[in-house]
């Protein structure tokens, strides 16, 4: 090895994760927040920028619980083992997100993939925190630059996941929730259905257009809780008020039912946070009836392999006839933003206020006219974000 190759050469010193509580008192249709837990994750490096190592941070996302135990026995030590010269790229100076996704994946049987697509994928978005850092960019740029002609937007639409159930809520209080968010500068909420029964639910509905104005400013989520009938019957009701989307209606692989419900609810659906693979994907746009001209697919890159595989996926996509404008991937955290921002996609969730410190933006984030500025910060921009930068700092003893 020449002198000149060995000093481009860089390598990953260590990836240490830790599960962190949620602290949420949340409820949605079909479960509630009290046990929720995240995965943080830290990739070390042995590049040093202003005295000190270049780490890259994930945490994977909310709604699926810490899942150290798998990247502990498998796919941190898999990493560690690879002789560093096959992580990085051609400079030798970066790493190579699509060639550490296959180190990790070695010895992974088929099929089953949220066992462990969600491990895999926190560490694929840390090693991309990494590599953003490393090439002293912001992660939306390098995504720009890599996936979709350089082009970066401004800003980034974004809109609200809230109208969440909680006890002694009123339908007052509901409004005034979403009166919040206009005021935030949002201009589309998104509430929860199918935690009371249909009239109650229909009630709900009706007070929020009070406030938010037109039924393409609302969205509602069903959290995967219907039956056929009870998805079919929410379904008739929904229909007259021309929602942005109707989100989960049933089970996220019951693809028969969403043809069958794409069939008769004229209005945008929504699916995607609760599929894991591209996989996955195929099948809903093949055999779920999904239509590419109004429906909207939420895959959560952190939870599906990560940031190379949603590039693949979206690919998947595009030779469907699927625009980019389609997805709006979920979480409501800087990693979304960065992917929506990066691909050019559609947009990006919001959770103000819940979540504790894994909901939300940068503290200097400014929401207007229900768009996103975005920060010039190297990387994903968790250092913009005191409290949880805070956790992600201790984990890799900076
Ligand atoms: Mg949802």
């Amino acid at each position: 090895m020449t002198p000149e190759k060995h000093r481009l050469q860089m390598r990953i010193v260590d990836i240490r994760e830790t599960a962190i509580p949620l602290k949420s008192k949340l409820s949605n249709a079909s479960f509630d927040f009290s046990e929720m837990t995240t995965s943080v994750v830290a990739v070390i490096t042995d590049v040093v920028r202003n005295g000190k190592p270049v780490c890259g941070f994930a945490f994977n996302s909310t709604g699926r619980y810490a899942c150290g135990a798998q990247m502990r026995a498998r796919f941190i030590p898999r990493i560690l083992a690879a002789p560093p010269e096959t992580l990085i790229d051609e400079s030798g100076a970066n790493l190579d997100p699509a060639k550490i996704l296959a180190v990790m994946m070695k010895r992974e049987k088929s099929g089953a993939h949220s066992e462990r697509s969600i491990g895999i994928g926190t560490i694929e978005v840390a090693i991309w925190d990494a590599v953003a850092k490393i090439a002293d960019k912001p992660l939306y740029a390098v995504l720009a630059e890599k996936f979709s002609g350089g082009r970066i937007p401004e800003r980034v639409f974004c809109y609200v996941g809230g109208g969440w159930y909680w006890p002694g809520q009123t339908i007052k209080d509901l409004q005034d929730e979403m009166r919040r968010h206009l005021d935030a500068g949002y201009t589309m909420v998104k509430m929860k259905v199918g935690g009371l029964p249909l009239e109650d639910d229909l009630r709900r509905i009706e007070a929020v257009l009070e406030v938010i104005g037109a039924g393409d400013c609302l969205a509602v989520d069903a959290n995967a809780k219907f039956s056929r009938e009870d998805a079919l019957r929410y379904a008739h009701a929904l229909a007259p008020f021309k929602l942005r989307w109707f989100e989960e209606p049933c089970d996220p692989l019951d693809y028969a039912l969403f043809a069958e419900l794409a069939s008769v609810y004229a209005p945008p659906l929504a699916t995607g946070e609760n599929l894991y693979s591209t996989q996955d994907v195929q099948n809903l746009v093949r055999f779920g009836g999904w239509r590419p001209q109004s429906d909207i697919i939420q895959v959560d890159p952190p939870q599906a392999y990560g940031i190379t595989e949603y590039a693949r996926m979206l690919d998947m996509l595009a030779r469907n006839g699927w625009q980019r404008s389609a997805l709006f991937p979920h979480g409501g955290n800087q990693m979304s933003l960065s992917v929506a921002a990066g691909f050019g996609l559609g947009g990006s969730e919001s959770y103000p206020g819940v979540f504790g410190d894994f909901g939300g933006f940068a503290d200097d984030a400014r929401v207007e006219n229900g768009t996103l500025s975005l920060s010039d910060r190297p990387g994903i921009g968790f250092e913009g974000q005191a409290a949880l930068y805070r956790i992600m700092r201790e984990l890799a003893g900076l």
